[in-house]
């Protein structure tokens, strides 16, 4: 008895274990580090100058896996109403590539799904309509699902027809009632967002017909360790998918993924194709094949996701190197962008305007205020013309040749630009 006690107090103990954070698919207890990354403030926090001299709040990056159903998540440390509470600074429409996507996504969907006037298309976390649009424009009836008044109002406004709710399963029979169900229903980088994994899902079986097909788009957690975008890892994503663990959600709420394509978005995404179990859908041989590959690669190995945290460290070394030699030969050193993954490098890394200068945004909504925690400004594009810096640091770097593209007038005064990830690299 005495014995049991003192077993059960050394358990306790754990500093992993005693911090009580279960997983939010399957509920096993979470105590395997896949990354520490310290403390960081909310991405989307950008400081205004008045803001400057107040306090941040910072809370720990630190991501699990879940050894019983292979989920990598961050414990739940800042509550989804701080982190999604303010106006969400980001609109998607900023980016060409990702225009281009949607375009293309449109237009092939439109014509394998024989989509028409009488079908409905309901995209959840639909932004300011960039997606929508080419639906629209197409002459097939959309519906649009976004919690951030600011940025549905903008939707509203090219057209596109939207709802300012958060999705899950209350808002589904809501909609479904309103609307009917979907004949396609989609979500682009939205899964990873979600805090309450089980309701958004089962909400997305009740908002789809009954032969209506579901298609989501999330970064591959294959590609995030084979290509080291930790800096992908912040409070926003909650959830790091598998094709392996996916399968798995949506199967626990009668939905079968019969499809899935690898597509070289954001480092590596996963679009995922789903469709009612009881709709028996023929399954795809890629199916198959990639949940081969991830097998192969350790998707079900505890010691492939402890082994990440010691990579993660070495590239901090070696971005810091980088910096402090450039610095010391005199070098200066600008940002390109601030995007979310720009806040994770930049505070885990430690990286302030002793390293970099400053920053640039194509986003007004970002122009004259500060980076997080790292206080870092933040100007429009037009100032690295006039500064004419020795390297340009590129933040986003799942953007990296459209960004080197639209300033390769950089090169005009022999500046170079430098990628961080997947290991830093100059490119003259
Ligand atoms: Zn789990």
């Amino acid at each position: 008895m005495k014995e049991t006690r003192h077993l059960e107090a050394t358990r306790a103990a754990h500093p992993l274990e005693s911090a009580g954070l279960k997983c939010r698919f399957c509920a096993a207890p979470l105590v395997h580090s896949f990354a520490d990354l310290g403390m960081t403030p909310l991405c989307q926090k950008h400081v205004k100058p008045s803001q400057l001299n107040d306090a941040e709040t910072f809370y720990p990056l630190h991501a699990f896996v879940c050894t019983s159903c292979w989920l990598v998540q961050l414990g739940e440390y800042a509550t989804p109403a701080e982190i999604f509470a303010q106006e969400y600074a980001y609109f998607s429409s900023y980016s060409d590539t990702w225009l281009l996507h949607a375009k293309q996504y449109a237009e092939d969907m439109t014509t394998r799904l024989r989509l028409g006037g009488d079908s409905l298309v309901v995209e959840i976390a639909s932004n300011d309509g960039y997606l929508l649009q080419y639906f629209v424009a197409l002459g097939v009836p959309v519906l649009g699902v976004e919690p951030a008044a600011n940025v549905a109002e903008a939707a509203r406004e090219r057209g596109v027809r939207s709802v300012v709710q958060f999705f899950g399963t209350a808002t589904a029979r809501e909609l479904r009632e309103n609307y009917g169900g979907a004949d396609l229903l989609l979500g682009n980088n939205v899964l990873a967002h979600v805090p309450d994994l089980n309701d958004f899902v089962e909400g997305m079986r009740v908002m789809l017909k009954p032969g209506g097909v579901i298609t989501m788009e999330f970064p591959h957690l294959m590609q995030l360790v084979e290509h080291n975008q930790f800096d992908t890892i912040y409070h926003e994503h909650f959830s790091y998918f598998s094709f392996t663990t996916v399968e798995k959600v949506f199967a626990a709420h009668g939905l079968t993924l019969f499809d899935v394509e690898e597509l070289p978005t954001h480092g590596g995404s996963l679009r995922i194709y789903g469709r009612h179990c009881d709709t028996a859908p023929a399954v795809h041989a890629r199916v198959a094949d990639l949940k081969a590959r991830e097998e192969q690669w350790g998707v079900r190995s505890v010691a492939m996701y402890e082994s990440f945290d010691a990579r993660v460290k070495e590239t901090k070394r070696a971005i810091l190197s980088f910096l402090i030699d450039a610095r010391s030969r005199g070098k200066r050193v600008v940002g390109y962008g601030a995007p979310g993954k720009g806040n994770t490098l930049l505070n885990y890394c430690g990286i302030r305007t002793d390293f970099l200068d400053y920053t640039v945004d194509r986003s007004p909504h970002k122009q004259n205020t500060y980076t997080p925690g790292t206080h870092i400004p933040i100007h429009a594009p037009e100032k690295i013309r006039e500064t004419r810096p020795d390297y340009v640091f590129i933040l986003p770097w799942n953007l990296k040749d459209e960004i080197m593209q639209q300033m390769a007038y950089v090169r005009e005064w022999g500046g170079r630009f430098v990628v961080p990830i997947p290991e830093v690299r100059v490119y003259e």
